[in-house]
């Protein structure tokens, strides 16, 4: 039998660097982190990831800040064809930035870094990393939840790199192994909601010949949320592209030529940042909500995208990975025992309940497609600029969820 270490988390993305960094810190518990693949496998992630300033917060913790990036101080929401806007500004929130776009790749190279630096000060030996290692199979001896005896064991059966059998045990397992959404399994069991928008995401690079620092744009489009987000390359100003659309118009775009699908872009978005030209290249992520139930079964419990996979609208999932990252840490602290896992579940399902309902519920509020469907949504927009407690209370939950 394997060594019996306090915590194994399964998956090293994102949210499962930050956890591990966050516990090293905050506990003194023996961390087992592995991953599938290899630190390069982020490196060639094409995603820009806005990060809110709440994820900022919790990533200086952990000293994983600052990530390189650009920062957004203003945001301009809108709908195509149809009047009403919302503006958000960073003043109103007394914030330096609303959020900041970095690259996926550039996060984890800093969450690494900073994990690295964690282990150097709390002891070396508390930080097991094992790479190249698939986990399929996790099995707990003690099932009942409620039942908290210390010595209680989850054993993790995976594949190593060398195509052999790999084994290991913890007292917690976590599910940190992230995914995409057509990758993804069903996050199974009675009450999983799962959603195919039956949309594709196009991501990539672009510049325009009017920037507007500072600024990034969600516009709603009969065919789903097209949003450039600032993002500084090599001293150039531009944008970094999420533009939600069916699969057949997204395979159609993808197809077309640079020039051709720059002023595609230019005719959905309008002509306010002047015209546009792609800096590099396409990719479609296909579109859809997976969420589990529950994030907690006895001694495991699931976090990131392995919780939730969340439709990109507002930038929310890997705000709310963070989020449950840092909420399970801290419930760890009473001890590696279902108690500890429960009492997270606990204290974090509002949160979730909320950031899972908003991402579900705007892209197909902005799907309907009825005549008057539209005008309905622009004097929606219209009032929430004008009700600013409501938009203040929106705009706070994108920031940092229930932590304040
Ligand atoms: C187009 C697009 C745009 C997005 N934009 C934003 C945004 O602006 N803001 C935002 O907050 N979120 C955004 N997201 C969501 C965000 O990318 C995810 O929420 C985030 O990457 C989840 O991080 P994670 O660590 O949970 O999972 P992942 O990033 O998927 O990492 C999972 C890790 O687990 C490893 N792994 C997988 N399976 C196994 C296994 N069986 N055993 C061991 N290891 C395994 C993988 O190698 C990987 O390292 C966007 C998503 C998409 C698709």
């Amino acid at each position: 039998m394997a060594d019996v270490r306090d915590i194994a988390i399964v998956g090293g993305g994102p949210v499962g660097l930050a956890l591990a960094g966050q516990l090293l810190r905050t506990t003194d518990w023996r961390i087992t982190l592995i991953d599938a693949a290899t630190p390069a496998r982020a490196a060639r992630d094409p995603r820009a990831i806005a990060l809110s300033h709440g994820s900022r917060q919790l990533l200086e913790q952990i000293g994983a800040w600052p990530v390189a990036g650009s920062a957004i101080e203003h945001i301009h929401v809108s709908q195509r064809g149809h009047f009403g806007h919302v503006k958000l500004h960073h003043d109103d929130y007394g914030v330096p930035a609303l959020g900041y776009v970095v690259r996926y790749g550039e996060l984890c190279e800093t969450l690494e870094r900073a994990l690295a630096r964690a282990a150097h000060d709390m002891g070396e030996s508390r930080l097991e990393r094992v790479f190249e290692t698939r986990i399929d199979d996790l099995e707990q001896d003690t099932p009942a939840s409620g039942e908290d005896d210390p010595a209680g064991t989850v054993r993790l059966r995976g594949v190593g790199h060398d195509n052999l059998p790999a084994t290991f045990a913890a007292h917690i397992a976590v599910q940190a192994e992230g995914g995409l959404f057509h990758q993804q399994a069903a996050h199974g069991g009675r009450g999983a909601q799962r959603r195919d928008y039956e949309q594709t995401a196009i991501i990539g690079h672009v510049t325009c010949t009017r920037p507007q620092l500072g600024w990034a744009w969600e516009r709603f489009t009969e065919e789903g949320p097209l949003a450039l987000l600032p993002y500084e390359e090599h001293g150039t100003p531009g944008y970094a592209l999420v533009w939600c659309c069916s699969p057949d118009q997204a395979t159609r775009r993808l197809a077309l030529p640079e020039a051709e699908f720059a002023t595609e872009l230019a005719d959905m978005f309008g002509g306010r940042l002047g015209r546009f030209a792609l800096a590099g290249k396409r990719h479609a992520f296909p579109l859809g909500l997976n969420a589990a139930p529950v994030t907690v079964k006895g001694r495991i419990a699931a976090v990131g995208n392995a919780a939730q996979t969340l439709h990109p609208v507002a930038g929310q999932g890997l705000n709310l990975g963070l989020r449950d990252a840092f909420a399970l840490a801290d419930s760890l602290r009473a001890g590696c025992t279902p108690r500890a896992l429960q009492a997270f579940a606990e204290r974090h399902r509002v949160d979730r309940a909320i950031t899972i309902g908003v991402t579900d519920l705007l892209p197909r509020i902005f799907g309907v497609s009825y005549p008057l469907a539209g005008h309905a949504r622009g004097a929606s927009l219209a009032a929430l600029a004008c009700l600013a407690p409501l938009k203040h209370a929106l705009a706070r939950h994108m920031m940092y969820g229930m932590r304040r």
